[in-house]
């Protein structure tokens, strides 16, 4: 366990947009109870330190699940199923924290975090739509900044044609896992200016 003791500053909430996970040539897979709502939905929660670094796989233990991830945590590939994927993040992310949250603590404060901030209905409500039209990155930032309180970075991947997509959204949460709060570190960006929000 490489971070024992380390402990870390902060968590980045990331969120995924499924279409955007979807319309690559890896393509995706619904889970068994069927396509997913039309919402983003949680990758992962992520400790990380204000230095930019962070910890992972710091105590691999098994896991026991929530309903509610069934709806706000989907695993959309086609690789792997929901159990393998929250384990994955357990394992990696969720075990950095654990002398703060242990697991059932860690998912739900992810849920709670997401729930917080509607992000589909804020950037619907700034005119950004899912509708495979190109939007600015700043306007898209903008309207989260605005929608939330807090600034966010959006995180992009590329579709079967090659054009930048709104793939992920970074939020900061404080090392509690309650509140939002500003970023201690900005990820670094992976966008064209202009980009895509595609239609799920
Ligand atoms: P990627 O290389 O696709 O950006 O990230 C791959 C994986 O590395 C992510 O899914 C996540 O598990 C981890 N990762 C990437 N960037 C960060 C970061 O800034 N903080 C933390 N905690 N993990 C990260
Ligand atoms: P990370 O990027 O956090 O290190 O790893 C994410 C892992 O979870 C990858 O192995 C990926 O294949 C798997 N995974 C399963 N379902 C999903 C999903 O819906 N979104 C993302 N980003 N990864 C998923």
């Amino acid at each position: 366990s490489i971070s024992q003791g380390q402990g870390y500053d902060f968590f980045y909430l990331v969120q995924q947009w499924p279409g955007s996970f979807c319309d690559t040539k890896f393509s995706c897979c619904y889970p068994t109870t069927g396509k997913p709502a039309t919402n983003f939905t949680i990758h992962g929660l992520w400790p990380n330190y204000s230095n930019g670094s962070y910890p992972y796989g710091c105590n691999r233990i098994a896991l026991m699940m929530e309903p509610r991830m069934e709806v706000s945590w989907v695993s959309l590939s086609c690789k792997n199923n929901e159990t393998t994927f929250w384990t994955h993040e357990w394992d990696k992310h969720g075990t950095c924290s654990e002398s703060v949250l242990d697991q059932h603590s860690y998912f739900e404060a992810a849920l709670n975090i997401k729930d917080k901030v509607n992000l589909l209905q804020i950037l619907e409500a700034a005119g950004i739509h899912p509708d495979d039209k190109f939007y600015k990155v700043d306007d898209i930032e903008e309207a989260i900044k605005a929608g939330s309180g807090y600034t966010a970075t959006v995180q992009c991947n590329s579709d079967l044609s090659g054009n930048a997509q709104l793939f992920e959204v970074y939020l900061c949460v404080d090392a509690s896992g309650k509140d939002l709060i500003e970023c201690p570190v900005i990820p670094t960006k992976k966008c064209n200016p202009s980009i895509q929000f595609p239609i799920f």
